[in-house]
């Protein structure tokens, strides 16, 4: 039973030097004509069970005008959907007005997303963003106030130049705004992003390991719970969107780029807007054996400090974890740890998680 539903908005009002996700400058006609195809492609792949999570994610899905983004609630209301549904809308705040949020909160949205990724000045011109800290505190306040008291905030580090005082500005910030949740985020420096285009540097390793260390320890002391490698939630208020993902179950995606999971298939929406708008939709799929869906099921589950469910593992594919992975020198060596039923790797090796994860897959056994 697929629970999850994730859409995709591509449009964004500026380009993040950094940013490689599938978006395009936002342009009102190909909006109306990009919700005419999404209710389409929405209509054609049918959900067939209520929705316990639905996300609608970007791009930047704030910067549709009022109507735009009544219609495609409108849209998203008709699915069936769980009374205690997770319904999460991204967002910037420089495009999220009051009307706006009323409107999210009249269409049962329950959370809200808002990419501050820092409030240097100078690291937000480095990055191609403008956001004001009176703007963010005036969005944040208005949310509160009509009930929409569920907000994530995304931050970046790493950005070149970034010093760990930057770091803790920008926690000092947040943490002021009080959120229900927060995801730091390492810059990566993509191809084809303005950043690789001007050659800029990424930051010595030492010093992001500087700021991953001091970002965990500030949101531990402020209450956060730090469950992803990434994500920090306030209790009871993980991300249960997210959680599908790392928890590698089913969900369906609409949208340009998006990628969806289901019928032992992830097939992703080509990026290609023209097409899209032409509602031609084209889809690589990836069909998955069992041997990929356990690889998948590792690698997301050990993102999550509850890590691996050896009796989960041993249910879904019929193997004794222990027996069938050569893992007992990663235990030894403190790279992973054993806790009843689970495997997981500790907080303070998350960052040589990739490294980790190969090692485990290389040291399964035959047979
Ligand atoms: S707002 Fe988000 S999606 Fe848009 S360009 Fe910036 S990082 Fe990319």
């Amino acid at each position: 039973m697929i629970k999850s539903c994730y859409i995709h908005i591509p449009f964004c009002d500026t380009i993040c030097s950094y940013c490689d996700f599938c978006k395009v400058y936002k342009y009102d006609k190909w909006i109306d004509l990009y919700l005419d195809n999404l209710e389409k492609e929405i209509k054609n792949n049918p959900i067939e069970f209520p929705l316990e999570t639905i996300y609608i994610g970007g791009g930047t899905p704030s910067c549709l005008s009022l109507n735009q983004l009544e219609r495609l609630l409108k849209t998203i209301d008709n699915l069936p959907k769980n009374n205690k549904i997770e319904y999460t809308i991204e967002g910037n705040f420089e495009s999220t007005t009051k009307e706006k949020l009323l409107l999210y909160k009249k269409y049962g949205i329950n959370r809200l997303s808002f990419g501050l990724e820092t409030i240097n000045t100078k690291l937000l011109n480095k990055i191609n963003r403008k956001v004001k800290k009176e703007e963010i505190r005036e969005v944040i306040e208005a949310a509160k106030k009509i009930g929409l008291t569920n907000i994530n905030i995304d931050i970046i580090y790493g950005i070149p130049n970034e010093t760990v005082e930057d770091v803790e500005k920008d926690l000092d910030f947040t943490l002021s705004l009080n959120p229900t949740h927060i995801s730091a985020y390492s810059l990566i420096f993509e191809e084809h992003t303005m950043f690789t285009i001007n050659k800029e540097k990424p930051i010595d390793e030492e010093l992001e390991l500087e700021m991953v260390k001091r970002i965990n320890s500030r949101l531990k002391e402020a209450n956060y719970d730090h469950y992803e490698i990434s994500n920090y939630a306030k209790e009871n208020y993980q991300s249960i969107h997210n959680k599908t993902y790392w928890k590698n179950e089913e969900y369906y995606a609409y949208g340009l780029g998006a990628s969806s999971y289901k019928d032992d298939k992830r097939e992703k929406n080509s990026r290609s807007i023209s097409k899209y708008l032409k509602g031609i939709i084209t889809k690589e799929t990836e069909e998955l054996t069992n041997k990929d869906k356990l690889n998948y099921e590792i690698i997301l589950n050990l993102r999550t400090k509850e890590g691996i469910s050896l009796k989960k593992i041993k249910d879904k594919y019929n193997i004794e974890f222990k027996e069938k992975y050569n893992i007992q020198n990663l235990i030894t060596n403190h790279f992973l740890e054993e806790e009843k039923d689970n495997i997981f790797i500790p907080e303070e090796k998350w960052y040589i998680s990739n490294e980790i994860i190969v090692k485990i897959l290389e040291g399964e056994k035959d047979g």
